[in-house]
């Protein structure tokens, strides 16, 4: 058994909280709203329930920070890193009560508005438009927009902490790797071995395994290939892309086997060991070009150009990388038009991919967060052509 998951310092919070609130003032916003999701968790620790009934943080720009939760819900609310440390205070409504009209009132009584009028506030993106449209009616006269705006900038770059939890995820992923391609693989379905996967990743700490993909023979020109009953045959490749949360930091990693069943007639050959090559020497050059202060699309570009270059332009039908945190896929995108500069602290994927359509595919991917030198990989495993015997 692995112990378990480091926690985010109460502390943290406070400052988050607190950096949120200077963001949405630069940007004249009178309130942050913030629905149940990731956004929620980043700025209180409380991991909601998504229910229909409306739990949402209301941080205005001056004033105290309250947390809208239903009744039934304010034990797991209250017991949240930032209520129990006495940053956001917990309001709660009981079933014949109006939260909306309750949300209204917080954001119109905060004592922001020297105007005495609400100009602007902000809702995070993922609260629902079932919430979102009677908040507009309930405060008339606001303009609304996007939270992300505030809370990408914040999320994007990760604190000590958040690298921390990011590390001992991919670490944990790397093992379930390590393990799964140590065979036996010949002869199972994609389904068993997807099923093992999901096991090994709790078994190694993860609360959560949110992905398994086992994309074997022709399946592996698939990226997002769902795992099937299709048996495994000697003489085939397996893309493998896993991952989960652990302390809510997310593991995302891909590694490309080929399965010989023990018969050196069944090893790869010439045509897919190339095509193997120009892809790890691809994200061997994405991963050597992260540096603060670089675009994020000239990441993309370094895959892009080294794959084209080799004739597999058109085999290459997704972006290099996406974010990763206490979502699976968020800012920043490794993708073309993406002008955004890497700074120090952006943790994400690097994973480039061959896929020839009915044949076969391959993917190798890192989490990688920018360090002031250079690139720190978070994954260890070996990026080599996994050969798997068994
Ligand atoms: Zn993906
Ligand atoms: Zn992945
Ligand atoms: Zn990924």
């Amino acid at each position: 058994m692995t112990p378990a998951a480091r926690q985010v310092p109460a502390a943290r919070y406070g400052e988050r909280l607190e950096r949120a609130r200077e963001l949405g003032l630069r940007r004249r916003l009178d309130a942050l709203l913030i629905g149940v999701g990731a956004d929620l968790r980043y700025l209180t620790g409380y991991e909601a329930m998504p229910l229909e009934r409306l739990t949402m943080l209301v941080l205005p720009a001056a004033g105290p920070a309250r947390l809208i939760a239903p009744l039934l819900e304010a034990a797991p609310a209250r017991s949240c890193a930032a209520a129990a440390a006495g940053l956001v205070e917990v309001v709660t409504w009981q079933e014949t009560d109006d939260p909306i009209a309750l949300a209204g009132e917080l954001v119109a009584g905060s004592p922001v508005r020297r105007t005495g009028r609400l100009d602007a506030v902000a809702v995070s993106d993922r609260l629902a438009a079932a919430f979102v449209l009677p908040l507009q009616a309930a405060l008339p006269g606001a303009r609304f927009s996007l939270a992300s705006a505030v809370l990408r900038e914040l999320r994007m770059v990760k604190d000590a902490d958040e690298v921390a939890l990011l590390c001992e995820a991919a670490h944990a992923a790397d093992r379930v790797v390590a393990a799964i391609g140590a065979g036996p693989l010949a002869g199972r379905t994609e389904a068993e071995v997807s099923r093992e996967v999901r096991d090994r990743l709790v078994a190694e700490g993860h609360e959560t395994a949110s992905f398994a993909i086992v994309a074997s023979g022709p399946n592996s020109a698939s990226p997002h290939h769902a795992a099937s009953e299709r048996r495994i045959s000697p003489g085939e490749p397996i893309v493998l892309d896993i991952g989960g949360a652990m302390g809510g930091y997310g593991s995302d990693v891909t590694r490309t086997l080929w399965v010989t069943g023990g018969d050196r007639r069944r090893e790869p050959g010439p045509e897919f060991r190339r095509l193997y090559t120009v892809l790890r020497d691809a994200q061997a050059a994405a991963t050597a070009a992260v540096r603060p202060g670089r675009p994020a699309e000239a990441i993309d570009a370094a895959a892009r150009e080294r794959i084209a270059a080799a004739g597999y332009g058109a085999a290459f039908i997704h972006r290099t990388g996406h974010g990763i945190g206490l979502e699976e896929h968020e800012d920043p995108y490794l993708v073309a038009g993406n002008h955004e500069e890497l700074r120090t602290g952006m943790a994400f994927s690097i994973e480039p991919g061959i896929y020839l359509e009915g044949r076969f595919g391959a993917r190798i991917e890192d989490i990688v967060v920018c360090c002031p030198d250079g690139p720190d990989l978070l994954n260890e495993g070996s990026r080599e052509l996994l050969v798997v015997d068994g």
